[in-house]
């Protein structure tokens, strides 16, 4: 767990270069936290750490295949660089359950669950980033109704109520961490009915104090 989390935080790290994109640099902090988290279980049970500091260079051999694999794709395009990292949080994921499956130790699973649920607001801060760009994402391979129950946050729409007149947004935005929060707007719109009555134009919008 401890080199997985290195694959995400250098894989995020070497994109974040590639694109100039904050998405990634936020991530890679926040796995370089995920990192130390795994380093602070090894050291408590007298573990050896086998993770090098060298960013792309892995002992386990499966990930440093990975690594290659992702850094490849992910030079393809923006589209593909957060496809990638998509990607990566699903294997996190996938991971991170199997050995939840496994493990009652009361404080490998606070650890375990905590990197588990920053893996999610990963997943969905990359699709999320898709979403601006245009394309709609399919889980690559955690179950489709996992991801969709994951993605839930970014599919509430906007609501419009009639009666008061305001628009409600279910914002999200990207904290420093690289987390998803939710950030709700109601805006009071004024709106103008045109002669024909064909068209209502929103005036003036005023965002309302929460
Ligand atoms: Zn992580
Ligand atoms: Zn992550």
């Amino acid at each position: 767990m401890r080199e997985e989390e290195k694959l995400a935080r250098d894989v995020y790290q070497t994109l974040a270069t590639q694109w100039q994109m904050q998405v990634f640099s936020n991530i890679a902090d926040s796995e370089q936290t995920h990192m130390d988290q795994i380093k602070c279980l090894l050291d408590g049970y007298g573990l050896a750490d086998f993770a090098t500091e060298e960013v792309g260079s892995f002992n386990n051999e499966e990930l440093q295949n990975l690594y290659q694999e992702l850094i490849t794709n992910g030079a393809v395009s923006l589209n593909d660089a957060l496809r990638v990292g998509a990607l990566v949080e699903e294997v996190d994921i996938r991971d991170l359950d199997a050995t939840l499956n496994v493990t009652q130790v009361p404080e490998i699973r606070v650890v375990y669950e905590n990197l588990r649920s920053g893996s999610e607001k990963h997943l969905q801060a990359f699709v999320g980033t898709l979403a601006q760009l245009g394309e709609t994402y399919t889980s690559q391979i955690l179950d489709e109704a996992a991801v969709d129950t994951i993605l839930t946050p970014l599919t509430q729409p906007a609501v419009f109520d009639i009666d008061t007149q305001t628009l409600h947004i279910p914002a999200l935005r990207l904290s420093q961490e690289g987390n998803l929060l939710p950030l709700e707007e109601t805006y009071q719109l004024e709106l103008h009915l045109n002669e024909d009555g064909s068209t209502l134009q929103v005036i003036n919008l005023e965002r309302i104090a929460q």
